[in-house]
């Protein structure tokens, strides 16, 4: 599996390029797609316990907006930084916002989901505005709950349908493969992050739930991030297939030859080479969380730790290279849950490095 993973790494510029263009879509758009209310798929659930409905001190929400977003968001069930993130990201809290498909005010809202939740208010009154999201998202969050298995789920899916409509949610059991809305999630519970934790002990991007009480440091320091994790478009030059199009990682280039680190303390549980990963490292979380950490395309012999080794954060393990299916020295980084095997590379499991790596201020 997994074959052509490593081909990408070398094609970041590319790849930053159509990020480039899919954010430039995504701000364009903002809740364009809002409207996609699915309200036959209501049902009674419950809502989620929100991880942290404390007010938030994000200094973003403009003053005279503050209680407004804080009450919407307990009508949401959701973190009040979550709802700051989602109005920046829609409008910027500019009322008069309208999209090209028609998406209108503080919460771009589409006319037929406004008819829905406005009570009959002004679409472009910014405080109609803001209390509509919040019972919006409140509907959104009940349809949605039988497909998320923790409350960072609940909140990214919730997030997804207010983008995509919560029946792309249910159809995908998930975030839908849609780059825009993959993008729209993945923004706004990294905007909200930012300041997610001054008033919670948990941070939105966390979907591990303990990240343990060890340090963390950037596995490549220095490196440039040159693949998200998930879908991307198919890339030039390389075959177009469920593996190029789903990365299971996250790619960082310093250009090779940088030391490759353990990002906390690890015991390692598997070293080799192979024609995918190339020169490959496997080590497990010593920390509670148990984490597996992969690092694939390490230069050829410079491998310096041992299976069985436990090493502390910051430690050298290998050098960034250009081994295995690769076509320009990087690092591929990958996070598999526990529950995966370690005694090899594998993609199951495989879980986004980046919303962990934020929540330890590294990302
Ligand atoms: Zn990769």
């Amino acid at each position: 599996m997994g074959k052509a993973i490593g081909a990408i790494g070398c094609l970041g510029g590319v790849l930053v390029l159509v990020a480039g263009l899919v954010m430039t879509l995504v701000l364009g758009m903002g809740g364009a797609l809002s409207g996609q209310s699915d309200d036959d798929a209501a049902e009674p659930a419950t809502t989620a316990d929100a991880t942290c409905t404390t007010s938030s001190d994000t200094g973003r929400i403009p003053a005279q907006y503050q209680n407004a977003v804080e009450d919407a968001a307990e009508e949401a069930g959701l973190p009040v930084a979550i709802l700051d993130a989602l109005f920046t990201q829609e409008s910027g809290y500019n009322e008069d916002a309208v999209s090209h498909a028609g998406a209108g005010g503080v919460g771009q809202f589409m006319p037929a989901t406004w008819a829905e939740y406005g009570n009959g208010g002004d679409r472009f009154d910014p405080y109609d505005s803001i209390e509509a999201t919040g019972r919006f998202l409140a509907d959104l969050q009940d349809i949605i709950a039988d497909v998320a298995s923790n409350d960072v789920e609940q909140i990214e899916f919730t997030l997804a349908a207010y983008n995509a409509g919560p029946g792309a949610v249910q159809e995908y059991n998930g975030i839908p493969p849609y780059p825009e809305t993959q993008n729209y999630v993945q923004i706004i519970m990294g905007n909200a992050d930012d300041n997610y934790s001054e008033d919670c002990t948990e941070r939105a991007g966390s979907i591990v739930g303990d990240l343990g009480t060890g340090e963390w440091t950037h596995p490549l320091p220095g490196g440039r991030s040159t693949s998200g994790f998930g879908p991307r478009p198919c890339p030039a030059g390389a075959a177009c297939n469920e593996y190029t199009t789903n990365h299971h990682g996250l790619d960082f280039s310093t250009g090779g030859g940088t030391a490759i680190i353990a990002p906390t303390d690890i015991e390692v549980t598997a070293t080799g080479t192979n024609q995918f990963q190339g020169e490959y490292i496997v080590g497990r979380m010593t920390d509670e969380a148990e984490l597996v950490f992969q690092f694939h395309h390490c230069q050829s012999g410079s491998t310096s730790v041992s299976v069985g080794d436990t090493v502390a954060v910051g430690s050298g393990l290998c050098t960034e290279g250009n081994t295995g299916n690769s076509s320009g020295a990087h690092l591929h980084f990958q996070i598999n849950l526990s529950e995966a095997d370690d005694s090899q590379p594998t993609y199951d499991h495989a879980t986004d490095p980046a919303p962990i790596l934020q929540a330890q201020g590294i990302l």
